[in-house]
């Protein structure tokens, strides 16, 4: 295929876009791949398109080798199945709801789990039609708070996305499998590096989950890694927890007066000085001997606001997300929550709870409040929180605090939750050494859904022995419109894209650079060769373009190879140019389309 820039649908921009963030967005619309519709919505031009369905071709190619069998959803679907799980309500304001003449409920659908599940129940009733792999290249809708960075996070976008279906664990575990290993192909292939972490599995529920990580510091992830090949999302980080300890001989717990100690840290410079605590017993108190109580206020799906006290050592901080990530199992309800540090107004109804001065047991036994109005809290602490740890803690009364609290002992708890911050130097939970921290872009993610979905929307089959039993199930996404900005940022200079080979809208980009006539003809005609060789050609045939503004061009769309017709036609040569070293090389017109086609073929 030649593509003519004189006609070709495309305007290069010279200036940013206003809103662009991060270079992949800046270059994308620049170049004229993409163009904004509304705020996380975006309209895809020619090169846009092409570039992305190379992306798709190189995913269907995968699936299709795993034996997935690629299906086509609607987007626009009814409430009802959605209800059957609960994520019309889980997915709360992140969904785009709408109505049809009637007054009935649609949505647009941010992942289809429900409509895949429906469509086997409808189709398959034996365990011989299983092991079923099916897939879709479509589009998903969510009403993200925050779209960023272009086709990063959108709120409309293209997802890849498969389910597997299998009568036994076994079966799941093999489907996980290969799906696992087309991913690993799929961004191989697409020159795009990726790190499987250890994920949770948020909304969806389900157990195993991984997630593929693009490493980029624009990332809105951040993950862990060792150095022995652990690596996990910040969320499912689990802390290395200290063995219980035997409280048995442990002194009595003792209030003692700690004026004006709100905080960490005037708490240990004041327990230093009243306490003073023998090198013997550990030396003086630091952070780490502290109990901190943090209140959260959690609204629920169904807006609802409840408060939660985190115990955490007090050299510690609480994370937020690993908090939200962790904490579903102690909700009384499943979905989407809201997350923040308790605000006044909360602490008002709690009028218990001395700021600064709060400890266990507060919280924990609404008795003891004997107030009505002080509900009971949800008490839940950190993992370091073992039976036998004894604490500095807030003893409920402003000024003091209680010196030796032993956890199991003079108190107890509701749960324990993975909260606190994950630390560069922190031990990998499997030994593998001392973790450090990086940034990434989810790309991919994949979860074994076990019968969470089937069991919902009653997907049963006949097994062997003639019994009804209900069908595990996998889902798997990859994000095809998020590839696509991966690959543009991961894949740039200051002066504009360089696509690798794979994805690249043309394979070179022919310019014709001057005002002779001899230069048009021959730079159409080694055009048309290139085709007729089975490359896809982008030839800037503009008559009165500058050669500053078409090499400008050339450099901003970022096809690999740029083979210049100019000047040197004289003395029967072209100037063939790999984009991404900037290398250039003059080639004898006659050898030019060999050239071309060995560089297409050998990288
Ligand atoms: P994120 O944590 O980035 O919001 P997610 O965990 O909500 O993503 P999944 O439900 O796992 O996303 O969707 C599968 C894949 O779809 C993701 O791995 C990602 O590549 C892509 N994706 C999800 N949300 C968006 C979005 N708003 N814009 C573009 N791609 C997205
Ligand atoms: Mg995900």
């Amino acid at each position: 295929m030649v593509l003519r820039l004189s006609k070709l649908f495309l305007r290069t921009l010279r200036e940013d876009p206003a809103d662009a963030e991060v270079a992949s967005h800046r270059l994308l619309v620049r170049a004229g791949y993409i163009r904004r519709a509304a705020p996380g919505i975006y309209t895809w031009l020619p090169l846009g398109l092409s570039v992305l369905r190379k992306v798709e071709q190189v995913i269907r190619e995968e699936m299709t080798a795993i034996g997935a069998q690629e299906v086509h959803f609607p987007a626009l679907l009814p409430k009802e199945p959605y209800e059957a799980t609960n994520r019309w309500t889980e997915y709360g304001e992140g969904i785009f709801r709408l109505k049809d003449r009637k007054g009935n409920d649609y949505l647009l659908a941010p992942t289809h789990e429900e409509m895949f599940t429906l469509l086997v129940k409808d189709l398959y009733s034996s365990y011989k039609d299983l092991p079923l792999s099916i897939y879709q290249i479509q589009n998903k809708y969510r009403d993200e708070a925050r779209p960023r960075a272009g086709l990063l996070r959108g709120r409309e976008f293209i997802m890849k996305d498969s389910y597997s279906f299998d009568v036994d664990d076994a079966g799941l575990d093999d489907s996980y499998a290969a799906h696992r290993g087309a991913y690993l192909k799929i961004f191989e292939r697409l020159g795009l590096e990726v790190i499987p972490v250890a994920a949770t599995a948020g909304a969806m529920g389900g157990s195993k989950s991984e997630e593929f990580l693009h490493p980029t510091e624009i990332g809105e992830d951040t993950f862990v890694r060792s150095a022995g090949g652990y690596a996990a999302n910040v969320e499912a980080v689990t802390t290395v927890v200290p063995a219980d300890i035997d409280f048995s001989n442990a002194p009595a717990a003792e209030v003692r007066d700690t004026p004006d100690t709100p905080t960490i840290e005037t708490l240990v410079d004041a327990a230093n000085v009243l306490v003073p605590r023998a090198e013997a017993d550990g030396g003086p108190w630091t952070a780490a001997d502290t109990l901190k109580n943090v209140v959260l206020a959690v609204t629920l799906p169904t807006g609802e606001r409840q408060l939660v006290v985190i115990g955490l050592p007090g050299d510690r901080g609480v994370d937020l997300k690993r908090v939200e990530a962790n904490i579903g199992s102690f909700l009384p309800i499943a979905g989407e929550i809201t997350l923040e540090a308790a605000n006044d107004e909360d602490l008002k109804k709690q009028p218990l709870i001395v700021k600064g001065y709060l400890g266990p047991g507060m919280s924990l036994n609404a008795p003891l409040l004997g107030t009505e109005a002080a509900a009971k809290m949800l008490y839940l602490v950190d993992p370091r929180v073992v039976s036998g740890s004894a604490w500095v803690t807030g003893a409920n009364e402003a000024g003091k605090h209680v010196f030796g609290l032993v956890a199991g002992r003079d108190f107890g708890w509701d749960g324990v939750i993975e909260c606190t911050d994950v630390r560069a130097g922190d031990e990998a939970p499997d030994g593998s050494g001392p973790l450090e921290t990086a940034r990434g872009i989810e790309m991919g993610h994949i979860f074994q859904l076990g019968r969470k979905y089937a069991a919902a929307l009653d997907l049963k089959v006949l097994d062997q022995n003639g019994k009804q039993v209900v069908v595990t199930m996998g889902s798997y996404g990859v994000g095809v419109t998020r590839a696509v900005a991966a690959l543009a940022e991961s894949n740039h200079d200051d002066k504009g894209l360089v696509w690798p080979r794979a994805v690249a809208p043309a394979d070179v980009h022919v310019v014709a650079v001057g005002r002779g006539e001899e230069i048009f003809a021959a730079a159409e005609k080694l055009s048309l060769e290139l085709e007729a060789a089975g490359l896809d050609v982008i030839y800037d045939d503009r008559p009165k373009v500058s050669p500053g503004v078409k090499f400008g061009d050339a450099e901003l769309v970022g096809v690999p190879t740029i083979l210049a017709v100019g000047r040197g036609l004289v003395d029967g040569v072209v100037e063939i140019k790999d984009r991404r070293s900037g290398n250039a090389e003059n080639v004898a017109v006659d050898k030019a389309v060999d050239y071309v086609v060995n560089a297409v073929r050998n990288s």
